[in-house]
């Protein structure tokens, strides 16, 4: 059982993150931010898909007024995504932004530091202070992993005590790098220091082949120490999928409760006498229309696979001709594919409609 560190609760918007909250899912909208039809086609894609908050890039006084007219209409939380203007940051809360992420990389200016403060106390929003190892100033190539997460947690716990200093608490923080063990290094030293909530993910992950594997390791190793109360997953693509992503990781941890089936498909060897890949791509099909989260397991032969599926809620043993149907680990059909799949469909309607 994986025990949550235990942080303070942060309002944004309708959300609340940290505390004893669920973990929030967050994606980015990758659409041009004055395109605003196409932003809110995004955002109701991704609040299909599970996220909680979502981000926008606004670059540009154009893109501020657009936010506004976004966030008017969004049904979640938007959050300004906001890099070297202080003019921006106060525009986005002006808008109804109802967090804002600084990169203390790219914003030093005390004063416009201040007046963003006082900005977002006014409105009572939140603000995530956000270091990317890459707009960190004084980092050479050549220095070692602890020193530049040690630079990393110089550069947000400056920020954090210059907030405090000015009474603002109702922070998030973030460290991200695009190395997986600086991500865990860097967010382990974060919660030891600060109680503040923390959103984690990997940053500039690639595409998704390539993201996937990285972010599930430094994503999941940190989830399981408890670190973590609101995740992005970064992809290079469909939005959407950072979000899938985010929810296999923390389902598989235990820490998303899914109303989807979960598919496991044995890997297959020697033994398989019939093509297992092509069966369970037919069985995940079905799958995507019932809302049960049930177990179901493909497995590619009947003399190990009823075995190993044995925790399975339904399991398909193929077979060389035939195959088997398990309900709860007891036999209940034995048929050709067809039969078999017809069969299945059958107790499926039965585990949706019982
Ligand atoms: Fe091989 Fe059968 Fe195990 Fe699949 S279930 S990996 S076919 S032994």
């Amino acid at each position: 059982m994986i025990k949550k560190r235990q942080t303070r609760c942060v309002r944004v918007g309708s959300v609340r993150i940290g505390g004893k909250n669920p973990i929030v899912l967050q994606s980015m909208t990758k659409t041009d931010t004055t395109d605003i039809e196409s932003c809110l086609n995004q955002i109701r894609k991704l609040v299909a898909a599970g996220a909680g908050l979502v981000r926008i890039a606004v670059p540009t006084r154009a893109d501020t007024e657009a936010f506004g007219k976004i966030a008017a209409k969004s049904s979640v939380p938007l959050v300004a995504d906001i890099h070297f203007s202080p003019a921006r940051a106060i525009e986005a809360i002006e808008a109804g932004a109802a967090k804002i992420r600084l990169n203390p990389g790219n914003i030093k200016n005390k004063q416009d530091i201040k007046r963003i403060i006082d900005c977002a106390k006014q409105h009572r929003i939140a603000i995530r202070i956000g270091v990317n190892e890459a707009s960190i100033r004084d980092l050479k190539h050549d220095i070692n992993t602890d020193r530049r997460v040690a630079l990393m947690l110089r550069e947000i716990t400056e920020y954090v005590r210059f907030f405090e200093r000015h009474g603002f608490e109702n922070l998030v923080l973030s460290a991200k790098s695009a190395d997986t063990i600086r991500t865990i290094e860097i967010n382990r030293a974060i919660s030891r220091r600060f109680d503040y909530p923390i959103h984690i993910g990997l940053t500039h992950a690639g595409l998704k082949e390539d993201a996937l594997v990285p972010s599930a390791v430094a994503v999941g190793t940190l989830l399981a120490e408890g670190i973590g109360d609101t995740v992005r997953i970064s992809i290079a693509g469909d939005p959407v999928q950072e979000i899938d992503a985010a929810k296999q990781i923390l389902g598989v941890l235990g820490l998303y409760h899914n109303s989807k089936p979960q598919l496991v498909v044995c890997p297959t060897c020697g033994r398989c006498e019939v093509d297992v890949v092509r069966l369970a791509k037919k069985v995940r099909k079905i799958l995507t229309k019932i809302n049960k989260p049930i177990r179901v397991a493909v497995m590619g032969c009947v003399v190990n696979g009823p075995g190993e599926a044995a925790d399975a809620d339904l399991a398909i043993c193929a077979g060389n001709k035939k195959g088997f149907l398990y309900k709860n680990g007891k036999k209940i059909a034995v048929a050709e594919e067809k039969r078999l799949l017809n069969a299945f469909c059958r107790q499926l309607e039965k585990i949706e409609r019982p």
